[in-house]
C-alpha cells in the first residue's frame, strides 16, 4: 500500500499499471515462466515476452554479473562482446540475406527511431506507410508512425507524412468467398493506393514499417503473399521495408528465428528488442550495407549504452540458450499443442465465446465474441476472464485488439505443455463463470 501510494504521488496517471482496478501486483522474483509477488503468490506468466529464456535464467544472470563486476564501457572502446554478439546476430539472418550491419541500442522505440532515421537518410524521402493499430514505440518520431497511439485514446490524429493502411485481419475483414490470396491482394492494394497518393503529392515514400505478426492489433498474422506484394510495391517506389521484430523475433513464432522469414520476405532493415537481453535493456537495428552506408557521410553515430558489454553478455547468453534448448522447435511444438487444446475448448458449451484462435508458435491470440455469426466483440467478458484468471488461478494474461477482446499469449519461451494445460483448464472454468455471472 505504501509503495502504491508513493507511486500515485510521484508518477502520473499516464503511466498505467496492470490490474489497477482489482489488484496491482508487486513482483519480487521471477523463475522460468513464473513470477512471484511480495505475498509469496506464484503466477503463471503467459504475457511477458522479454524473459524469453525464462525469468532470472541462471546462465544470463551469471554472464551479466560477471561482466558487471569487471566493467561496463561503451562502443568507443574495443571489447569482444559487442562484436561477437553482432556476429552471432548476423548468423541468425537467412542465408544470402543482405542484412549485414548492426547498430546496438537499448529499446524497441530507439531501434525503430533509428530505423526511421536510416530509412529517411537512405532514401531522401520522408513519408511512411504503416498498418492500422501498429505500435512501434514511444519517441516523438516513432509515435508519429504508431496509429495505435495517434489514433487511440488521447491521440493527436494522423500526421501528414504518415499513411495508415487497413490491418489485414483475416478473421474480420476477409469475406467468405475470398481465397487467402485474393484477400492478400486486396489488402496489398491499399498500400499501392497510399504510395500513389504520396507520389501524387509530389513526395516519395521512405519506408513501410510492419510487424510479421501484429501484436497490439490483436495477433494478426498477415495472409500469405501480402508482405511479398507490399515489399515489391514499396521498393518499386524507392522506399525501404522495415521488419519490426520487437515482439515476434527470436524464435517466438516457432520454426524460423525471425517472423519475416515465415512471410518469405527479406527486409532492408530489421529492428529487435524485448527478448534480446532477457530483461536487460538490449536492442538492435540490423540493415543492409546500402542502408547503413547512408550514415557515413561525415555523420557519426554514438549511443552511450547501446552495445555495452553487460547487455551484450546477456544477449550472447540468450542466443546460446535459444539454440541449446531448441527453443524455436519448443515454441512450435508447445504452440501447436496450445492451439489443439483451445480448438477443443471452442467446441464445448463454455467455449462458445471463442470466435477465433490464431497465431504461430508461442504468439497466440484468442478472440472472444458474443456470437460467432455477427462476431460481436465480447470485450466485457474478456476483462472479466482476465480478472478471474488472476484471482482464481494466478495466471497473468492481457488483452488487445481493436475491440479489446483478444487474449494475447506471448509467454517466456520456456512455457511448456503442463503450463498450457493449467492455462486452458483455468480458461474453461473462467468461461463457465462468465456464463454464471450473466454479464
Ligand atoms: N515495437 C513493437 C512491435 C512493440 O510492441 C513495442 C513495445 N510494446 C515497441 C516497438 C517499443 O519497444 P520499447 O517499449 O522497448 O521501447
Amino acid at each position: 500500500e505504501e509503495v502504491y501510494a508513493l507511486r500515485k504521488q510521484l508518477f502520473c496517471d499516464a503511466q498505467s499499471i496492470s490490474y489497477e482496478n482489482s489488484d496491482p501486483l508487486m513482483i519480487v522474483r521471477g523463475e522460468s515462466h513464473h513470477l512471484i509477488d511480495d505475498r509469496g503468490f506464484r503466477y503463471l506468466d503467459s504475457r511477458n515476452n522479454p524473459a524469453c529464456v525464462g525469468w532470472q535464467r541462471q546462465a544470463v544472470v551469471d554472464a551479466v554479473s560477471r561482466q558487471l563486476a569487471k566493467t561496463n564501457s561503451n562502443t568507443r572502446y574495443l571489447h569482444p562482446y559487442p562484436v561477437l554478439l553482432a556476429r552471432e546476430l548476423i548468423r541468425t539472418m537467412p542465408t544470402g540475406s543482405r542484412l549485414k550491419r548492426v547498430f546496438f541500442v537499448n529499446s524497441g522505440s530507439e531501434a525503430n527511431d533509428l530505423a526511421l532515421r536510416l530509412a529517411r537518410t537512405h532514401t531522401g524521402a520522408t513519408d511512411v506507410v504503416v498498418v492500422e493499430r501498429a505500435y512501434h514505440g514511444h519517441t516523438e518520431a516513432v509515435l508519429a508512425i504508431s496509429p495505435y497511439k495517434f489514433l487511440g485514446k488521447g491521440g493527436k490524429g494522423c500526421p501528414e507524412q504518415t499513411h495508415v493502411v487497413p490491418c489485414p485481419d483475416s478473421y474480420r475483414e476477409r469475406s467468405d468467398h475470398e481465397s487467402e490470396q485474393e484477400f492478400a491482394s486486396r489488402m496489398a492494394a491499399y498500400v499501392d493506393e497510399k504510395l500513389e497518393y504520396v507520389e501524387g503529392q509530389g513526395r516519395r515514400t521512405a519506408a513501410f514499417f510492419v510487424e510479421s505478426g501484429m501484436s497490439v492489433a490483436g495477433v494478426i498474422m498477415p495472409p500469405r503473399g501480402y508482405l511479398t506484394s507490399v515489399y515489391a510495391s514499396v521498393r518499386a517506389q524507392g522506399g525501404v521495408c522495415v521488419a519490426d521484430e520487437v515482439q515476434v523475433g527470436f524464435g517466438r513464432l516457432g520454426g524460423h528465428f525471425w517472423g519475416f522469414e515465415q512471410q518469405g520476405v527479406d527486409p532492408d532493415i530489421v529492428t529487435m528488442a524485448k527478448p534480446f537481453g532477457n530483461g536487460v535493456p538490449l536492442a538492435a537495428v540490423v540493415c543492409s550495407d546500402a542502408v547503413a552506408n547512408s550514415f557515413t557521410n561525415g555523420m557519426e553515430y554514438f549511443n552511450t549504452f547501446g552495445g555495452n558489454p553487460v547487455a551484450c553478455a546477456a544477449g550472447l547468453a540468450v542466443l546460446e540458450i535459444i539454440q541449446s534448448d531448441r527453443l524455436q522447435a519448443h515454441a512450435a511444438e508447445t504452440g501447436a499443442y496450445f492451439c489443439e487444446r483451445l480448438h477443443a475448448l471452442m467446441q464445448t458449451r463454455a467455449g462458445c465465446l471463442i470466435g477465433d484462435v490464431r497465431g504461430s508458435g508461442l504468439f497466440l491470440g484468442i478472440e472472444f465474441v458474443r456470437d460467432r455469426v455477427s462476431k460481436e466483440p465480447a470485450s466485457k467478458e474478456v476483462s472479466f476472464i482476465i480478472t478471474q484468471l488472476l484471482h482464481q488461478h494466478r495466471i497473468l494474461t492481457s488483452c488487445d485488439g481493436k475491440h479489446s477482446n483478444v487474449l494475447v499469449i506471448k509467454p517466456p519461451l520456456t512455457f511448456d505443455k503442463s503450463s498450457v494445460n493449467t492455462f486452458v483448464d483455468a480458461l474453461e472454468l473462467a468461461l463457465q463463470s462468465v456464463h454464471d455471472a450473466d454479464l
